[in-house]
């Protein structure tokens, strides 16, 4: 048994191709100590997939299946002993157009179904080209540990079973393998496959982490590490060399790509150290993220959340009466609506919901849900906003934080403020086409014009 155990995620772009999957290849060769390798779909799989699901024209879909099939193909023709592993993926894609014709309409289970085959085919493929590195890559297929409930399209992962199956049927392989899974899938106890939602292999790899008890757990993706914005949005964005798991857990939630929000809650039950690194330039330094940091600065990074929905509720009812948030939140409760952020004054309150491409089914204010409010309320809704997130530490208790924040953005309309509840963030919410320019205006201002404080 080695010394280490260590969990290694490897992204969609780093197994965009054949290229991009011998350097992922080389990362895990030059370390024993990678005992599971989980991989996404490659890069644009997942998408091409959804919208197979989505298409209601026959041809529509042949020519997305046919872009599914010249996509991996490609990939087989730059490898080595190919024929083998051609044969394994033309299989996988014949099963995959046999099981699409065979359903009329895709239910929340097929689309599950469907989906999985993006990670099915990047890591069969990529299990081929591991081999030829490190002697004992295996292929272990995720669904007979990552047990589910059946919530379809974002399933619950049953913790005790995962860590049950992890630990008897993964763990006796380590001493002669190494194994590569799937990450983002799943199933229920019956055997149904599920999806833990959009950017989940990253959670999947935390899961199997925490169910080995592992000692670290490591994200390989496009960018080097997690940065004091989304280098996407800040050209002059820096990396971190090192973050606490609250500031992540907190960058993750208000919108930091680099890791699904829920990645790090495995990591801090077990407290086991992640690592953020670039499998395009594995040299370079990463992000560690951990349950100290030796440097706390006040204002670490900003995130970005884009597709959030503002809903205002006004009554005079509220005035000086009691239960009248109770009642508020019971009708919310009632048809399954996440409420993210609250403000409230005397007589109104206004809430956001998270409406991104993920949530948006969930948090549909259905003519329904806007009837039943308005039997007691005024309600009205903005859309199209973003909420940025200023994440560090102690922000609740620093004076004369929010004076230069908002004095910055004396242009921008603001529309919701939260801060004072959480220590490690000070949020509120702009319109979205606003949203990049006041990202840039805050890291110019309070990070950029700063010394490394943040970043170390
Ligand atoms: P993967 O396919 O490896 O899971 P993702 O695309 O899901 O990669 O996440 C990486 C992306 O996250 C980066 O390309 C970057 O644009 C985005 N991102 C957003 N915020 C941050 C941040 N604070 N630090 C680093 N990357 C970020
Ligand atoms: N392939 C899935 C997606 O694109 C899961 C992941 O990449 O993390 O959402
Ligand atoms: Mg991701």
């Amino acid at each position: 048994m080695p010394d280490l155990i260590k969990v290694a995620k490897f992204g969609g772009t780093s197994m965009a191709n054949a290229e991009a999957m011998h350097r992922c290849a080389e990362i895990i060769a030059k370390d024993p100590d990678k005992k599971i390798i989980v991989v996404s779909a490659t890069s644009g799989t997942t998408n091409l997939l959804t919208q197979i699901c989505e298409s209601q024209v026959g041809v529509e879909k042949d020519a997305l299946l046919n872009e599914l099939r010249s996509k991996h193909s490609a990939i087989c023709d730059d490898l080595k002993n190919s024929n083998e592993v051609r044969l394994r993926v033309t299989t996988l894609l014949d099963e995959l157009e046999a099981y699409i014709s065979s359903r009329k309409t895709i239910t929340a289970g097929d689309q599950d179904e469907i989906l999985s085959f993006g990670e099915r085919l990047s890591s069969t493929i990529f299990t081929n080209i591991l081999q030829e590195k490190v002697a004992g890559a295996k292929w272990v297929d995720a669904r007979e540990v990552m047990i589910t409930d059946d919530t379809h399209g974002s399933a619950e992962p049953n913790i005790d079973q995962i860590a049950k199956r992890a630990k008897g049927k993964w763990l006796p392989l380590f001493k002669n393998h190494c194994l590569i899974t799937q990450g983002f899938i799943g199933s229920t106890e019956n055997g149904v496959t599920t999806t833990l939602g959009r950017g989940g292999s990253d959670y999947s790899a935390a899961l199997y982490a925490e169910a080995i008890e592992a000692d670290v757990l490591e994200i390989w993706t496009d960018v080097s590490a997690v940065y004091t914005t989304d280098p996407r949005i800040v050209k002059d964005a820096r990396p971190i060399t090192e973050i606490s798991f609250d500031e992540a857990a907190e960058l993750s939630v208000f919108g930091a790509k680099v890791l699904h929000p829920a990645t790090l809650k495995p990591a801090i039950r077990k407290r086991i150290k992640v690592y953020v690194g670039s499998s395009m330039n594995p040299e370079l330094p990463g992000t560690w993220i951990v349950k100290e940091t030796k440097s706390n600065p006040v204002i670490r990074a900003i995130s970005l959340r884009r597709k959030q929905t503002l809903l205002n509720v006004h009554s005079l009812d509220m005035l000086h009466r009691s239960g009248y948030l109770a009642r508020l939140f019971e009708v919310l409760a009632k048809y399954k609506i996440s409420v993210d952020l609250v403000t409230t004054s005397e007589v109104s309150v206004s809430l956001t919901l998270d409406t991104d491409i993920q949530s948006a089914e969930k948090n549909k204010l259905t003519p329904e849900v806007l009837a039943e409010l308005r039997t007691f309320s005024d309600v009205n809704i903005d859309r199209d906003l973003s909420l940025i997130a200023l994440v560090g530490n102690n922000l609740h208790a620093t004076a004369g934080l929010s004076g230069p924040v908002f004095g910055a953005l004396q242009d921008i309309n603001i529309r919701l403020i939260c801060h004072g509840a959480s220590s490690h963030n000070l949020c509120f919410l702009v319109k979205e086409d606003q949203a990049e320019e006041v990202v840039q205006i805050l890291h110019k201002k309070f990070i950029t014009s700063k010394t490394n404080e943040t970043t170390e």
